[in-house]
């Protein structure tokens, strides 16, 4: 059975949700193909902290890109929120970036690395960190604020994203894994499910968060895409035990507005393996507790893990994929995925439609890893 649609989006998380919205109110007719139910990958996963500074090990060029896109969230997000009726939650809350005592016991080196402020944060000293957040009792030796940070309610926005599109006429299909895409001569023409459909496109995306290495490989193109485990706790919480999100190393704490505690992370390359495992849990709690540790008593409400899509460079790939006309590339967004959507669904739609690859585009160009396939 053949279908046919103006463009294809291969996954259903908040990339291929933001790029189909983005080309929906266009008046683009999209079809989205999702292997299982929407938004049930990375981006539901996800700690939902929308942070350009998440990591010292970052390349600039994608903390350049997040800045640029948390300064369109809030925008964004209000007319998702009012084109769907879902309420997503978004808080400019404010983040906290500790570094911890070097001599302090029991706690990695890498927590004591000094994170110096940009232009945006403003330094802290220990007793200024208590001040604003007094749970946070451990050995902390400073911290820099980032005022304008902040978190999303990120279970529902791949919904929300993929409700927006469909109300504009967005075909959604789900439970249904593409396979490879359709084509000849170094021309993208559709893709064929698992079972059996081919859906014929003017253009093809791949959205396909950690998975879409293999999928890529499927159709004989190399596109490194490697998926990056992050484990998760969420505790149960009388009040708000912390008013601005805070950051020390990969820990992360979430005080998500109406509870629970969110508190993460680790990032491990273990293949497609997104099990909890004691180890994980024990690498988030045992830093949660020396930095907070009144948490202690805090009742355990739930575990989970989830794969990034990450990249050897650190950068995702976003444009056209070199060899096949009509192909494009929106993943390897790392620990990013959630702060840079909005503006990978603008770029990545410009880019579609009108050809168009915005400058800022340039460092994540897919053409970096890939020479062009032989199709
Ligand atoms: C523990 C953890 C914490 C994180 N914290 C943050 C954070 O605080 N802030 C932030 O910005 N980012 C964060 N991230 C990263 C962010 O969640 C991801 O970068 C982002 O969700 C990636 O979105 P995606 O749509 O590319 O991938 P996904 O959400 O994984 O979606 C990909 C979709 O493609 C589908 N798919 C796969 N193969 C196929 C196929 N063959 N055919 C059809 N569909 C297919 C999958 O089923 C899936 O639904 C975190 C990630 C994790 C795991």
């Amino acid at each position: 059975m053949t279908q046919t649609s103006d463009v294809v989006i291969i996954g259903g998380g908040v990339i291929g949700g933001a790029v189909a919205w983005s080309l929906a109110r266009r008046g683009i007719n999209v079809t989205i193909v999702e292997a299982g139910r929407i938004g049930r990958g990375a981006s539901w996963a996800s700690a939902g902290v929308l942070a350009p500074e998440w990591s010292a090990h970052d390349p600039p060029a994608l903390t350049t890109l997040a800045e640029d896109s948390l300064a369109s969230w809030e925008d964004w997000v209000g007319e998702l929120e009012e084109h769907t009726g879902i309420g997503l939650n978004f808080r400019r809350d404010g983040l906290l970036n500790l570094w911890v005592d070097p001599d302090a016991a029991h706690l990695p080196p890498e927590l004591a690395v000094e994170c110096p402020p940009d232009q945006r944060g403003e330094r802290l000293s220990a007793a200024e960190v208590r001040k604003l957040e007094p749970l946070l009792t451990g050995p902390i030796a400073g911290g820099v604020l980032y005022s304008q940070d902040g978190q999303v309610d990120n279970p529902r926005l791949a919904p929300a994203l993929i409700r927006a599109a469909s109300d504009l006429g967005a075909r959604v299909l789900t439970d249904s894994p593409v396979a490879s895409w359709l084509g000849t001569a170094g021309r993208c023409t559709g893709v064929r499910t698992l079972n059996g459909l081919e859906i014929s496109a003017g253009a093809v995306l791949i959205a396909a968060g950690a998975w879409s290495g293999p999928l890529a490989k499927a159709s004989g193109v190399t596109l490194p895409v490697e998926p990056w485990r992050g484990q998760m706790l969420a505790f149960d919480t009388p009040a708000r035990p912390f008013r601005h999100i805070v950051f020390c190393g990969e820990l992360v704490l979430v005080a998500r507005p109406h509870g629970p505690l969110v508190v993460g992370t680790t990032l491990e390359k273990v293949g497609f393996d997104s099990r909890v495992t004691l180890a994980g849990l024990h690498h988030i709690l045992a830093r949660a507790e020396r930095i907070a540790p009144g948490l202690g008593d805090l009742p355990l409400a739930r575990s989970w893990a989830g794969l990034r899509p990450g990249s050897p460079d650190g950068l995702p790939y976003l444009g056209p994929v070199p060899g096949w006309e009509g192909l494009f590339a929106a993943t390897g967004h790392g620990r990013k995925g959630i702060i840079l959507a909005p503006i990978t669904g603008e770029l990545m739609a410009r880019a579609v439609l009108d050809g168009v690859i915005d400058p800022r585009l340039a460092p994540c160009l897919p053409s970096r890893v890939v020479d062009g396939p032989q199709p």
